[in-house]
């Protein structure tokens, strides 16, 4: 199979974790006999610097061109970099929003996965960390209350802000949709997240929710008010397979998700549109403050382009094979200095990212 990639190395420690994965992905093409072409676009601040904006249109044209987008991070030290004293829609972060909206990328994927390797790091419960976790959350990235009107305004002599909050039935039917789609690569059993007990766009909502679901009788459905979602992932987050919510409900709880693995530079996402096209970066930021170091982990970058593999290409075997040769660098104790446990350092291999990309393309087999 021949795959055309877009990617976007980015600021910070972006380049540096794009080339770890673009590593792993040409193993990945040799192991199994396919061809992936590479084409790198600037977006972020070294865009800013190069075209004096954050994502020109030329750029824009060959994310479209592809058939996916790769990304490291953007964007630098908020408080120090000139990047952020200029106007919020040149700013680097503009670039991506642009993007997103430019591809139509409604639908976000943000796994939190709890390795067993890497239980100590979870700061719930022993107990917890023990029994583990692996969930999916399904947000709605393009609609909702980010999206809305928006006003401030003075009414009898104070001010009012307004933000409006719409959800048309197409918008959360598509995202529904995307839902159950992953739910059935998974364990089946789909959370929808809302606050139907107060708003009428949650009770629209679950009323879409439940007639998709119509459609999927092999995949459990239930209903769970984001107030006890909340509470719930840090009780017992094992109850999760896949959490479909809308977009502000969705950004609270991605964090939340994320937060409880103990570990950010662990964690990849994709963001789909209504083709097989998708963008798929870390979760986290840039990470200015250790940028070109080679100490960044870059598992989350590679575990992105897992994701491409599997959601974009449906090369399901060869995804697989790169989160099968990640758990083994971790099982044989390899691990970069922000999942280096302090207290037991000398149990485990400090691993530089380099060297880490290195070990995980060794391991990727046919199996
Ligand atoms: P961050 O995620 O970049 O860093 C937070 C902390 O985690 C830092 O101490 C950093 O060193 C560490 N860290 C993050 N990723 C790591 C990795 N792979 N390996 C080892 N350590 C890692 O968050 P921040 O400092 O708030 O933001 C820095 C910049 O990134 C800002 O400009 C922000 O706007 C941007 N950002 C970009 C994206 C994106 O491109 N999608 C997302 C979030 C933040």
């Amino acid at each position: 199979m021949k795959k055309n990639i877009t990617c976007i190395p980015g600021d910070g420690i972006g380049p540096e974790i794009v080339t770890e994965a673009k590593k792993v992905l040409d193993k990945v093409a040799e192991v199994f006999g396919h061809e992936f072409v590479y084409k790198d676009i600037l977006m972020g601040g070294c865009s800013i610097d190069a075209c004096g904006v954050p994502l020109t249109d030329e750029a824009i044209a060959d994310a479209k061109a592809a058939d996916a987008v790769l990304m490291g991070s953007i964007g630098g030290n908020t408080s120090t970099s000139p990047w952020y004293k200029l106007e919020p829609s040149l700013r680097p972060e503009a670039g991506l929003l642009k993007l997103r909206k430019s591809l139509n990328l409604f639908a976000n994927l943000r796994p939190a996965y709890l390795y067993p390797q890497l239980k100590d790091a979870c700061p719930l419960k022993e107990a917890t960390g023990e029994k583990g976790f692996d969930m999916l959350i399904m947000r709605e990235l393009t609609g909702g209350l980010y999206f809305g009107d928006r006003k401030t305004e003075e009414v009898d002599g104070e001010l009012v802000a307004t933000d409006i909050l719409v959800y048309r039935e197409s918008e959360i039917r598509r995202i529904a949709v995307r839902g159950f789609d992953v739910a059935r690569k998974r364990r089946k059993s789909v959370i929808s997240v809302d606050k139907a007990n107060v708003l009428d766009s949650s009770r629209l909502w679950r009323k879409v929710v439940e007639e998709v679901a119509k459609d999927y009788p092999d995949v459990t459905l239930e209903h769970m008010l984001v107030d006890n979602c909340a509470m719930q992932l840090v009780k017992d987050p094992s109850q999760f397979d896949v959490v479909l919510t809308e977009n502000m409900f969705g950004d609270i709880l991605s964090d939340e998700a994320s937060m409880i693995t103990g570990s950010i530079g662990m964690l990849p996402s994709a963001s789909l549109n209504d083709t097989s096209f998708g963008l798929y970066e870390p979760s986290h930021g840039s990470a200015p403050d250790i940028a070109g170091q080679n100490i960044a982990n870059p598992i989350a970058t590679i575990l992105s382009a897992a994701m491409m593999l599997r959601y974009s290409f449906n090369l399901d075997k060869e995804g697989d094979a790169i989160e099968n040769a990640v758990r083994k660098v971790l099982e044989e104790g390899y691990r970069t200095v922000d999942i280096l446990p302090k207290t037991e350092e000398n149990k485990f291999t400090r691993t530089a990212c380099s060297e880490m990309g290195d070990l995980i393309a060794e391991r990727i087999v046919n199996s």
